[in-house]
Parts: structure tokens; C-alpha cells; sequence
């Protein structure tokens, strides 16, 4: 198996596909071997196509992430971003009524 120390996995590739092609197969494949956590439970999802996954304890069929299941950790800091988002357009709103 070819790896080499810049793209670890993507090495396979040789000198084909550029630089930051083979970086981004590299962030993907590392995360895509570790062992994948159900979002429901704590039991382990196995990815069944692009973005399904089922999880081996609970049984779901969900949909989600395409290669990889997030952290829950991370996944909360996605939702806390995601909440802080419309909290902002509501205040740019209220600054334009206020002009008027
Ligand atoms: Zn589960």
C-alpha cells in the first residue's frame, strides 16, 4: 500500500489529480475509517450509500452526512452556528424598519 507522510491514504494516487484534490481525499478517508456513531444512539452506524447509513444496534435507516458521521460534539456546534444565524437577520431587519 503506497502512503506517503503529506497525503497519508492518498498517496495511491501518485502524482495524479493535484495537490488539494488528494488533501481533500486524505481529510475524508481519515474520518471515513473511524468507527461511525449512530446519531440516535451510541451504537455503531454502517454507511449503506451515499449519505445512508443504518446503525447496527438501534436498526435506523437514516440519512446524513455523505462519507462520514460528525462528532456529536461537532454536530452541536453546527446547530448552535445554525441558531445564531437568524438571530442575526432578525436584528438587520429591526436596524431597516428602523430607517424607515
Ligand atoms: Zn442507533
Amino acid at each position: 500500500m503506497v502512503r506517503t507522510k503529506k497525503v497519508k491514504s492518498a498517496g495511491r494516487f501518485g502524482s495524479r489529480y493535484g495537490r488539494s484534490v488528494r488533501q481533500k481525499v486524505r481529510d475524508v478517508e481519515i474520518n471515513q475509517r473511524k468507527k461511525q456513531n449512530c446519531i440516535f444512539c451510541k451504537g455503531v452506524a454502517k454507511r449503506l450509500s451515499k449519505g445512508i447509513w443504518q446503525c447496527k444496534k438501534c436498526g435506523k435507516k437514516f440519512a446524513h452526512h455523505t462519507f462520514f458521521l460528525p462528532k456529536k460534539e461537532e454536530s452541536k456546534v453546527l446547530k448552535e452556528q445554525e441558531l445564531k444565524k437568524p438571530e442575526k437577520s432578525k436584528k438587520q431587519i429591526n436596524l431597516k424598519n428602523n430607517k424607515n
